[in-house]
């Protein structure tokens, strides 16, 4: 079972019960796209491959994740399985593999398969702290932040599955022209649904003839594979060309990231599209009466653009 065939690792990959940040961050991991030293050196960014910590040659992923000292004092803390002999292995991908199918492996005992993902993401959050900010933590502070992080992300999700998508287009005075809301369920990931949104109000405002259109999504991933800054994950290659392709034919349309603390209005809408009892899209021309607070609170935060702003129920 040793070296797992990339793809079984990337579709493993895309199944874990974790955040789309987390995905994100361990596709980069199998497409040895982190700016590891070693990698760092390969493209001549840095002359340096040295692992920091332990100063040891040739700092790559694998290296970080898993060899050095560090990585495997954190693994030794945590409660996921050791490897079998205790050593790990010299492949990124055979120790991306173990860790990933520890279920499968230890069927009759708790195998801690969730908090997996969150040590990968805080071995390699430590491993740039230390590096940029001088910041060490100790081993087993990186072990209960993971575990925290995952706590809290199960805890978000449970609310997410609760899905309902609204958007909100609003003239350069913030006025609402016009607002849209539907329920949605187990549609996918978060970013997904938000994708979907944001097809749904870029469609809607075409049909309505409108020519310079902001749209505000609070998901900076997704606007950065919108605008071609981000290489996009396979998983939403389909609904970003969609996007892209409405973009090129509407030349005066922009995709902006926005903090959702900006547009409390889509997030109030896409709250109300849950409570729907179908999943029929709903085109609001007239305020409802539950957005009038919510839309007047938001206004001075509006530049002078019309915003479209698509949301999950977060
Ligand atoms: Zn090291």
């Amino acid at each position: 079972m040793d070296q797992p065939s990339l793809d079984a690792l990337s579709q493993r990959i895309w199944k874990l019960n974790t955040g789309s940040k987390i995905h994100h961050f361990l596709w980069k991991c199998v497409n040895n796209a982190l700016p590891a030293a070693a990698n760092m050196k390969h493209i001549h960014i840095t002359k340096d491959g040295r692992c920091m910590r332990c100063s040891m040659e040739n700092e790559t992923i694998n290296h970080i994740l898993f060899e050095c000292p560090y990585a495997r004092l954190v693994w030794a803390l945590s409660p996921v399985h050791a490897p079998v002999d205790g050593i790990m292995s010299d492949s990124l991908y055979s120790n991306l593999w173990r860790v990933m199918s520890l279920q499968d492996r230890y069927p009759k005992e708790e195998a801690h398969a969730d908090l997996v993902p969150w040590l990968l993401w805080r071995i390699w959050k430590n491993r740039n702290d230390f590096l940029f900010q001088g910041k060490d933590y100790a081993a087993q502070d990186a072990v209960n932040k993971a575990l925290e992080d995952m706590k809290e992300w199960l805890e978000r999700s449970e609310e997410e599955k609760k899905e309902g998508v609204g958007w909100v287009s609003r003239d350069y005075t913030g006025r609402m022209l016009w607002a849209g809301a539907r329920r949605f369920q187990g549609v996918g990931s978060p970013i997904e649904t938000e994708a979907i949104a944001l097809q749904w109000a870029i469609q809607s405002m075409i049909r309505f003839g409108y020519k310079h259109v902001q749209f505000e999504t609070d998901s900076l991933v997704l606007a950065k594979m919108i605008n071609g800054k981000e290489e996009t994950w396979p998983k939403l290659k389909p609904i970003i060309q969609e996007i892209t392709h409405s973009l090129s034919t509407n030349r005066s349309y922009r995709v902006e990231y926005f903090s959702r603390d900006g547009n409390k209005t889509a997030d109030r809408i896409a709250k109300e599209a849950f409570s729907f009892m179908n999943h029929v899209p709903k085109l609001y021309s007239v305020m409802p009466s539950w957005l009038i607070h919510v839309i007047e609170a938001d206004m001075p935060s509006l530049g002078s653009n019309y915003d479209v702003g698509p949301n999950n129920v977060g």
